[in-house]
């Protein structure tokens, strides 16, 4: 299977009068045709900023100061702003979380979804455009969709709205798609259900799929691998039965527990200690070492590399280190 993007050490910063935030630290990923890969962390882990990164959407303030991002062979950290339109929304598609500060509310969703075809494909005709919403609306689930298509984003249920955004982010049969905690404004039923949609239209179209989430539970599901972010750094990657039967990194492991279960009886849950770091710090240590119950001396005076710790499964923690001693 060719690569179908390359992450490079990425580095994206914010300049603010205080000074520059490190938003995303030297990270390095790739992604197959028709892989899922899930980015897993607390707020401000750098994980949104990296898919927005990729997609050229920086918010004001920010730009990437160093790495490189190739898709399909393409190096676009360097493509013009008019280059980089004829790839956002055609080849790499994003949906985000709350769908009604994306929609427009003053356009129905036939406007909108017709949009994009006109702007990606001039050479479909109405009735070809229509046609294509019509089966797009179909394939993510929505009934009644000639219905649908004269109606607001208003006037449709939050789990509509994001089969809407899925819909209107795969008109164009992207490569790759970015979902930006497409469930966290959903009730659980729902949540369930647009996972399983992801998962089947991943199936047939084999888009490759990028899931960032605060929740470990909602992947276990859909993603291939794993990439746990904090404080703008990758500090674990693995396979998901890696990740969930044998994590490496304590912030990992404070991940894991901290999510709730059928079994847990009440009060159970282990929140990890502590809040992030300061990104307008400079960091020299490791960036968990206060919230660490395994922190060690060398923590606190350098930060770690990254070593391997299984097949495929890399840790950036002293706990790796070839001379760190092994448990008897
Ligand atoms: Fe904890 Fe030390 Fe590993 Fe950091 S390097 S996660 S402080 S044990």
């Amino acid at each position: 299977m060719s690569k179908l993007l390359e992450v490079k050490n990425l580095s994206t910063s914010f300049f603010t009068k205080y000074g520059e935030i490190k938003a995303v630290n030297n990270v390095s990923f790739d992604l197959d045709e028709g892989e899922v890969l899930a980015i897993v962390g607390e707020s401000g882990s750098g994980k949104s900023v990296t898919a927005f990164s990729i997609m050229q959407l920086i918010a004001k303030g920010g730009r990437i100061v160093n790495g490189e991002i190739h898709f399909n062979g393409q190096e676009i950290t360097k493509l013009t702003e008019k280059e980089m339109t004829r790839i956002r929304g055609k080849e790499i598609s994003m949906i985000f979380q709350d769908p009604m500060t994306c929609l427009n509310p003053v356009f129905t969703i036939g406007d909108q979804m017709e949009e994009v075809l006109k702007l990606h494909f001039k050479e479909l005709g109405k009735a070809e455009r229509k046609q294509r919403c019509l089966e797009m609306l179909d394939k993510v689930g929505i009934p009644n969709a000639e219905e649908r298509l004269k109606q607001y984003p208003h006037e449709l249920s939050g789990g509509m709205r994001q089969r809407v955004m899925i819909a209107i982010s795969l008109l164009c049969s992207p490569k790759l798609l970015i979902a930006d905690e497409p469930t966290t404004a959903l009730d659980v039923t729902i949540q369930a259900q647009i996972i399983d949609l992801l998962k089947e239209l991943k199936e047939e179209y084999n888009t490759a799929i990028i899931i960032i989430t605060h929740d470990l539970g909602v992947v276990a599901n859909i993603a291939d691998k794993v990439n746990v972010m904090y404080s703008g750094e990758i500090v674990e990657t693995a396979d998901i039965r890696n990740l969930y039967y044998n994590p490496s990194h304590p912030y990992t492991w404070g991940l894991l527990k901290a999510l709730p279960r059928l079994d847990m009886k009440e009060n159970e849950l282990q929140p990890i200690p502590g809040s992030t770091p300061d990104l307008l710090l400079e960091m020299d240590h490791c960036p968990f070492f206060d919230r660490c119950e395994y922190a060690m001396e060398c923590c606190r005076q350098s930060k770690p590399e990254y070593y391997e710790t299984g097949e495929n499964h890399i840790a950036k923690c002293w706990r790796y280190h070839p001379d760190f001693p092994k448990e008897a």
